[in-house]
């Protein structure tokens, strides 16, 4: 896994490298499907069921699109955002990644919102070395993200990752009563989770575009996606997208 973690973080430098005023998210995934093409991996994304199959190796979603956008010839402009979602499987292991990228300048306030995104994924990492169970973890992440004045999207939520890109158990990035009770579980040595906070400025409530894909916010207001594959293992939890130096050198390196 962690194999496939690496490829999907490069595929994330890739993104990194080209995303300015200017380019389309089309060319941006066309250069993403071929790297994962030369590096034999296999694209998670593609051809997912749905009313129409998922069209690309990524999803892209600009300013109100929350995820699941389409790349298109759509041209970024300076000031937006750019959330790019994308995996693959590496012998048969998948990785899965989210980063929203700034095009060009962006507004401080639209700054504030990757920061606080970017943030509680951090802060879920950094509990899960020492919380026994997701549902801590979830209620501080949906604390921080209140004390930012912003919302925790509830529609979609992170995943279980392994063979499958979407494994059980789901990964909510708020608790509720409901959650602790029923669908809670111990974060345990093997365990691997995509966590996946997804951030709105305003309101949380999102809504399905008519290309059956894309979800936006319904209030129009900016909306922030960050992910990672996180394995916790007996040293404590290790970012298998995470790339070489930023890694947990101990764990992560060895398993390369
Ligand atoms: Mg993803
Ligand atoms: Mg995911």
């Amino acid at each position: 896994m962690r194999r496939a973690g690496l490829v999907v973080w490069g595929a994330h430098q890739l993104a990194l490298s080209l995303v300015r005023p200017g380019v389309t998210t089309g060319e941006m995934d066309r250069a993403i499907e071929q790297f994962f093409l030369d590096h034999s991996a296999v694209p998670l994304f593609k051809g997912v069921p749905g009313k129409v199959p998922f069209p690309a190796v990524c999803c892209m979603s600009v300013n109100e699109e929350v995820v699941h956008g389409i790349p298109s010839d759509r041209v970024l402009l300076a000031g937006d955002i750019v959330s790019i979602d994308t995996g693959c499987s590496v012998g048969g292991w998948c990785g899965d990644s989210a980063v929203t990228y700034p095009v060009g300048d962006i507004h401080s306030d639209v700054q504030r919102l990757l920061d606080c995104t970017s943030g509680v994924l951090a802060l879920a990492i950094e509990l899960m070395a020492t919380r026994n169970r997701w549902s801590d973890v979830a209620t501080e992440m949906a604390k921080f993200v209140r004390d930012y004045g912003f919302t925790v999207v509830e529609n979609f939520v992170g995943h279980g990752i392994g063979r499958k890109m979407h494994e059980d158990p789901q990964v909510p990035n708020f608790c509720t009563p409901s959650f602790r009770r029923n669908h809670d579980f111990e974060l345990e040595s093997g365990l691997v989770i995509a966590v996946e906070p997804m951030v709105n400025m305003g309101s949380k409530k999102v809504r399905a575009l008519p290309d059956h894909w894309t979800q936006s916010t319904v209030d129009g207001q900016p909306s922030a996606h960050f992910e990672h594959t996180v394995a916790i293992t007996e040293n404590g939890p290790v970012v298998l997208t995470a790339g070489p130096a930023a890694a947990d050198a101990s764990a992560a390196d060895e398993l390369v």
